[in-house]
């Protein structure tokens, strides 16, 4: 039976018509290799920004259905450029949007979650020796309304059709030659990792580097999908190959570094110290479907018997979260509300930091340092976070970096020709 392949371009790699040709070569080098090829592709360049921008110049608060309807125009651009692309170079190509294909998700504006994928339509074509190409980012729900599963979602859309596929691998192909160290736009001597397990992908991911969309990462390692991060432009270089954690050799405490300064902080002030507050702040935001990150809760002050509840969401749901809160106020019997998005949190990721006493004083030592403040921690098994002042963010990534010896120096490029994963 012939593999299938499934491959994804990001936004920059399909930018404009002469990026679109590249793509098409690329894709049809891996039919020659005698495979079936799925293509994901994102909307060209700064499609999507210009879009939100576009809707943003209307109203600070457009409804997420019609901006769903608005994004998921992006996708339905570069598909079928690539396909024209694709034809034009003497191979049959076809494109589908996710209602064509049937990318079904729950029935959530802005931040769906893949439900099911149909397969059959694909699996025609495929059989017909087609290459078909796919936009990403989109969804459709049963009753036929149009979703977008995220910013950066077009990741998740081509490693969820792997799975659906059963995908020989799910190739991400970017703007950079694979998963660095940290942001390589940020510290340009980041070292590139040749593996990086799924624990450590996905915390990072969610600490902000963006290089994968943190959904993309969690579905391949429940589906067991081999997933590879490689450059559109240097095609020789294989990348870096996201694997399960018991085929990882060796651990440095840190295995990369993230940033996100996509979040605010709030802060519900004296609220009263009792049974059911945290539930009832956080059940309404989530009902809202409004996903918190950082949550810290004072000590109650003995005279008032009240406490302060901080915690950080994405920016983006921001104007959403104060109305909600707003809302409660009285329900609550809380006092002020106070926001600071002049924030960011910085992380460092690494499953070799379990057990290994010293990982976090050395992350805070290293920010005192610098000077820079720390305003609030959360911590998993694999991962540090710190919330620090936005305009310190790249300040402590570089420190980070730097002091957890994550330069580059002995990581080898990998070239040659990809491996049966
Ligand atoms: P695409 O449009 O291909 O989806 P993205 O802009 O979403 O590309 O993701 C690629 C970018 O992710 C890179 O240009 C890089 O600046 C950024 N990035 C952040 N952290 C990392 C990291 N640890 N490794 C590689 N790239 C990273
Ligand atoms: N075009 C969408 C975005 O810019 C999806 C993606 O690029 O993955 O967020
Ligand atoms: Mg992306």
């Amino acid at each position: 039976m012939r593999k299938i392949i499934v491959q994804k371009f990001g936004g920059t790699s399909v930018a404009d018509t002469e990026k679109i040709k590249n793509v098409a070569r690329t894709v049809i080098r891996e039919k020659e290799n005698g495979n079936d090829v799925v293509v994901v592709v994102s909307a060209m360049g700064h499609t999507t920004d210009y879009l939100v921008k576009m809707a943003h110049d209307l109203t600070p608060t457009p409804s997420g259905r019609e901006m769903d309807m608005l994004l998921s125009t992006g996708e339905g651009v570069s598909i079928a450029l690539l396909a024209i692309a694709i034809q034009a170079a003497g191979y049959e190509a076809v494109s589908f949007n996710a209602m064509q294909v049937g990318i079904m998700t729950e029935n959530v504006h802005s931040k769906a979650r893949i439900i099911d994928i149909k397969t059959e339509k694909l699996r025609k074509n495929l059989n017909e020796g087609k290459i078909i190409v796919v936009a990403g980012f989109q969804g459709v729900t049963e009753d036929g309304e149009i979703t977008t599963l995220g910013r950066g979602g077009s990741d998740t859309s081509a490693v969820a059709l792997a799975a659906a596929l059963n995908a020989e691998r799910c190739d991400i192909y970017t703007d950079v030659e694979g998963v660095y160290t940290t942001d390589p736009r940020v510290v340009p001597n980041a070292s590139r990792l040749n593996e990086i397990s799924y624990e450590e992908m996905l915390e990072l991911a969610h600490a902000g580097a963006n290089v994968l969309h943190p959904r993309s990462v969690e579905t391949a390692k429940q589906f067991n999908v081999p997933l590879r991060v490689r450059s559109s432009f240097k095609l020789d270089n294989l990348g870096t190959l996201i694997v399960g954690v018991d085929k990882m050799e060796i651990y440095k405490p840190v295995a990369g570094v993230a940033a996100d300064s996509s979040q605010a902080r709030i802060v519900v002030c004296d609220v009263p110290d009792k049974p059911g507050t945290a539930a009832t702040i956080f059940g309404r935001l989530a009902k809202e479907n409004i996903s918190v990150d950082m949550i810290i809760q004072s000590y109650a002050r003995k005279v008032s018997n009240t406490n302060d509840i901080a915690f950080t969401i994405d920016s983006s749901d921001l104007a959403k979260t104060i109305s909600t809160l707003n809302a409660l106020k009285a329900e609550l019997n809380c006092g002020e509300i106070k926001v600071d998005d002049n924030i960011a949190k910085v992380s460092i990721v690494g499953a070799g930091m379990i057990d290994r006493p010293g990982i976090a004083s050395t992350m805070f030592e290293t920010l005192a340092e610098q000077g820079i403040n720390i305003r609030m921690i959360s911590t998993s098994e694999i991962k540090i976070s710190c919330l620090v002042d936005k305009d310190k963010a790249q300040q402590a990534v570089k420190a980070l970096h730097k002091v957890f010896e994550l330069e580059c120096n002995e990581v080898a490029d990998v070239k040659g020709t990809l491996p049966d994963v």
